[in-house]
């Protein structure tokens, strides 16, 4: 099946139609609804953004997977797209790690998925996640884990998943379209953005630079690589090139704190800059990300 931007332009205003409806019997202002796109990427795989971190999806006659979950009701509006493209069970729903904003949507999917997938650290990191937010009674948790590796044939697709070792948490799966040639990154890939680095989850900013350059290794030069997060305006899909790039800014931030260390200063004042150096383009604060690389480079082994 081929999935076009029209078909999901015309469930979409369908949906968000039927919700301003519904507050329209009220008299104050609605709130406004979530802002959401498909794109077709290249064979049945296509992304989908709203808010959080963005959805891979396969959509074939014979194979349903869907790539994180994002919030209740983003989920809500993925998941009736897809009920107007098929009405199969979806076979895997996969978690690329704990967030929030990539597994809020779980307990959405789940009547509608025969299993949600993700690597084993997972489910306890939600766990303790949800306990801290009070938000235990709305998760729904992988059901399937594994370790190091995870394969299956989904109809004329074979998923694949990796895990590479710690980078932006301690549970982040690397995840293969194989035919499509498509490979969602989760967060392990800001396009254009400064990162969160989860140190309480057991992020490592040494290991994430090592294992960036890995994944370019092991995929084609041509694959598409989805980003979970991207500077706004700016595509949710990169090349192997931008992979690179992202490695290199953590290569640049480590020098940048390393340099900083040595010459005495504190963290307080390493953080006081506008942009990682050379890499001022990238959105948002950098201050977070800052401390995290401080943090990792004082840390007693
Ligand atoms: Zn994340």
């Amino acid at each position: 099946m081929t999935l076009s931007r029209r078909d999901f332009l015309v469930t979409t205003s369908f949906a968000l139609g039927t919700v301003a409806h519904a507050f329209g019997q009220n008299t104050a202002a609605p709130p406004a609804p979530p802002q959401t796109s498909f794109d077709p990427l290249r064979g049945s795989v296509g992304v989908f953004s709203g808010r959080g971190g963005t959805i891979g999806m396969l959509v074939a006659p014979d194979g349903v997977v869907v790539v994180d979950t994002q919030f209740q009701d983003t989920a809500a509006i993925a998941l009736s797209n897809l009920r107007q493209w098929t009405p199969r069970t979806i076979d895997f729903v996969i978690n690329t790690h704990h967030h929030g904003d990539h597994t809020s949507g779980n307990i959405v999917f789940r009547p509608a998925a025969a299993k949600i997938v993700a690597h084993r650290n997972v489910p306890a990191l939600q766990k303790t996640q949800a306990a801290g937010a009070k938000t235990d009674a709305q998760q729904a948790y992988a059901d399937t884990t594994f370790d190091t590796a995870w394969s299956e044939k989904v109809g004329g697709e074979t998923v694949a998943l990796k895990y590479y070792g710690p980078g932006h948490t301690s549970g982040d799966s690397v995840v293969t379209f194989q035919n499509a040639n498509i490979v969602h990154m989760g967060d392990l890939l800001f396009y254009l953005r400064n990162p969160r680095v989860d140190r309480a989850a057991g992020a490592s900013i040494k290991n994430w630079i090592v294992l960036l350059e890995t994944v370019s290794k092991e995929h084609p030069a041509d694959t598409i690589y989805i980003a979970g997060h991207s500077k706004v305006n700016h595509p949710f899909t990169v090349t192997r090139a931008d992979v690179l790039k992202f490695r290199d800014y953590f290569a640049g931030l480590l020098a940048y704190v390393q340099k900083g260390i040595a010459s005495g200063r504190s963290a307080a004042e390493i953080v006081k800059v506008v942009g990682v150096p050379g890499f001022s383009e990238y959105e948002g604060s950098p201050e977070g990300t800052i401390q995290a690389a401080y943090e990792e480079l004082t840390a007693k082994a």
